[in-house]
């Protein structure tokens, strides 16, 4: 079986391709590198059943031979890559996901499409089921993101409906772990480099709108899950353990042994209140829920992070 990763190279498309191989799947993983990195699949680069190719799947995707399945993981994730690549990030969930569809019909691949929590925007409703239409800002800084997930979406079920593509679309909500960058502006690469740096932490507005944070090996596991399933209507994959940005930044800091202070700065434009899964479906169509902790998942973490912040201080 020979699988196609569209952002294999990113935090979560390099997971998904270490597990895909490790599965006994040919992975041939497709990366334009504008936010991933090669140094997050090297361990795979002498593997026999391991390829990657630099491509940006804006463009049209040829690829020789035969894929049974495509994964749609390109496009920039935190809230400064796709401030900074608006463009790029519109494009990526657009023409990339029309590509990528057009690429498994032709191959009569299954597909799965990387979809976003974002989905749902600043949501009014808490914890957000699939069932939940969302909250979206079209026209606001986050809406190259939310609204190119949205298209992609509607795209997906369109090939779905209209050429019978098997399709899978997964809403997967903050997700962390070894391999995130660490200048990639999120909460946790921003407070665990401040923390190992002696630089205060920074949270934005008062610290009280709240997240959930998913591990991402129980992240990979629920895809690898989805894929297995005929469930062609959005899943949300996520951590229900809700917490504050505050709680989190403290956490984080307490865990590094740090005691910098904790500095409020303004909080972002349409950045959402709230944010925590309702993972029902999860758990009754794919048996599948949140295994690791913020106990255990940040200790984990953080010793990837000391390890990066090391090698950037030796360079
Ligand atoms: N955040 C923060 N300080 C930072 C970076 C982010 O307080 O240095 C906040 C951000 O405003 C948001 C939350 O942490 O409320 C999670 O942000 P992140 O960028 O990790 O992802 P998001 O969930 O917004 O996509």
């Amino acid at each position: 079986m020979r699988a196609l990763i569209t952002g294999g190279a990113g935090f979560l498309g390099s997971h998904l391709c270490e597990r895909l191989v490790a599965s006994d799947w040919d992975v041939l993983c497709l990366d334009n590198l504008v936010t991933g990195l090669e140094t997050n699949v090297a361990h795979l680069l002498n593997h026999p059943r391991f390829r990657i190719a630099r491509q940006d799947v804006t463009r049209y995707i040829d690829v020789p031979g035969p894929v049974d399945f495509v994964l749609h993981f390109a496009s920039p994730a935190s809230p400064v890559d796709y401030l900074k690549l608006p463009i790029q990030t519109l494009k990526v969930g657009a023409l990339g996901t029309h590509n990528t569809l057009g690429l498994a019909l032709a191959k009569k691949a299954k597909y799965l499409l990387a979809s976003t929590s974002e989905c749902y925007g600043d949501p009014q409703v808490s914890p957000q089921p699939e069932s939940y239409r969302g909250h979206v800002n079209p026209i606001g800084p986050r809406g190259v993101y939310d609204e190119a997930k949205r298209y992609a979406e509607a795209m997906t079920m369109a090939y779905h409906r209209a050429h019978d593509v098997d399709t899978r679309i997964a809403r997967i909500f903050n997700t962390y772990g070894p391999r995130m960058r660490l200048n990639d502006g999120r909460a946790l690469p921003n407070f665990v480099y401040q923390a190992l740096t002696g630089q205060p932490l920074t949270v934005h507005g008062d610290g009280q709108q709240t997240r959930s944070f998913c591990y991402v090996s129980d992240l990979i596991e629920g895809i690898y899950r989805l894929m297995q399933s005929d469930e062609h209507e959005p899943v949300n994959l996520g951590n229900p353990q809700e917490i504050t940005i505050l709680e989190f930044a403290e956490r984080i800091r307490a865990l590094t042994g740090s005691n910098v202070p904790i500095v409020f700065k303004p909080l972002p434009e349409d950045d959402p209140k709230q944010r925590c899964p309702d993972i029902t479906k999860a758990r009754r169509i794919l048996h599948w829920e949140p295994e690791v902790s913020l106990d255990e998942g940040l200790p984990r973490t953080l010793e990837f992070f000391r390890r990066e912040v090391a090698a950037s201080r030796a360079r």
